[in-house]
């Protein structure tokens, strides 16, 4: 059976700089890339706000500079997804593809998570022309403009207020007659005289042409159906973490997220590291889950130090 020193799951910002770390310390890590390869970032356009890019970078180049960067240090970076891992046995086993398997005196986690969407032809057909899933990502594009933020949570309430201060109008559509996030952040939506909150409307389909989203067609409660003029539309209903794999095997909070020692990537295995969105329900953000493959990385590279 082949064996690594590091095992990576994962390709997005999380799981390339832990190789980029990995490799460099002469760990040889080999990467699987996962069914996304590149991670959510490769379905954003432009991403403005990671530090070192003044003119910004496309989503897909930022991924495939930072794969490029993991392999001229010799990280081994794979297509394939890794559907079993055995945590009892050391080294630890991972199958790959339901066939292969590898031995890994280490492993990182860094499958990240998904956005939720609400399952609309028209909204998959619109992903990335209009549709998005990250205010604090897309909201820029929109300027001045009109748009629509999905769902009544604190990152709904957080995303509508934000894009209240560069966006014309922001409709927030909420499918109950409440809100469910917290006080505060209720507060500030309806003191914010530019959001206006829609309560008891469901999304019929996003509307748009060749260009993108011109509306959205809403149903309310009663039956009765409205259309909303709008050039953003924005899902914020919640993000799974991709961890079906390790539920079982490893602790999980609540909502699905692997728990680490806070301010490290340890998990309750030792040598099994998680970085990036799939331990972290907060920040989300490209730059974050970098700095937190560069932990994994480093925590790595002193357990198998510690072993030896
Ligand atoms: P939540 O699960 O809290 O909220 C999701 C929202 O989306 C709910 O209003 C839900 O409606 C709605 N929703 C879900 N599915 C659909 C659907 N198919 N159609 C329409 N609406 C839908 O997720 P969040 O991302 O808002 O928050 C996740 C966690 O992170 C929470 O614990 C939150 O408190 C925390 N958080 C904290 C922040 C802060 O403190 N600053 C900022 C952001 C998040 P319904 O209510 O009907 O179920």
């Amino acid at each position: 059976m082949e064996q690594t020193k590091c095992l990576i799951i994962g390709s997005g910002p999380a799981g390339f700089t832990a190789a980029i770390y990995a490799s460099r310390a002469n760990l040889a890590p080999i990467v699987y890339e996962g069914i996304e390869p590149g991670g959510q970032l490769t379905t954003t356009t432009d991403i403005e706000n990671f530090p070192g890019y003044p003119e910004g970078i496309k989503g897909s180049e930022m991924m495939a500079d930072l794969k490029r960067q993991a392999q001229r240090f010799g990280a081994d970076v794979r297509f394939g997804v890794v559907t079993n891992v055995d945590f009892d046995s050391r080294p630890f086993v991972a199958t790959i593809d339901g066939e292969k398997q590898v031995q890994a005196d280490s492993i990182i986690i860094a499958t990240g998570a998904s956005a939720k969407y609400l399952g609309l032809g028209s909204e998959m057909k619109y992903r990335g022309q209009g549709v998005s899933a990250c205010a604090t990502c897309d909201g820029f594009f929109y300027r001045k403009q009109d748009v629509a933020v999905v769902g009544g949570g604190d990152t709904a309430c957080e995303e509508a207020t934000y894009l209240a201060s560069i966006c014309k109008q922001v409709y927030l559509i909420v499918r109950k007659p409440f809100l469910r996030a917290s006080k505060a952040m209720q507060e500030r939506v309806f003191s914010t005289p530019n959001i206006k909150v829609m309560f008891e409307y469901n999304t019929v389909e996003v509307l748009g042409d060749e260009d993108g989203v011109t509306g959205a067609l809403l149903r309310h409660s009663s039956g009765e159906e409205t259309t909303i003029d709008i050039s953003g539309f924005f899902l914020a209903i919640g993000h799974h973490p991709n961890t079906e794999l390790f539920r079982g095997k490893i602790d999980l909070d609540e909502e699905g997220y692997i728990k680490v020692v806070p301010g490290t990537s340890k998990t309750n295995i030792e040598g099994v590291f998680a970085a990036g969105d799939v331990k972290d329900p907060h920040y989300r953000q490209a730059i974050t889950a970098a700095g937190s493959g560069c932990i994994a990385a480093l925590d790595c590279e002193r357990y198998l130090l510690s072993k030896k």
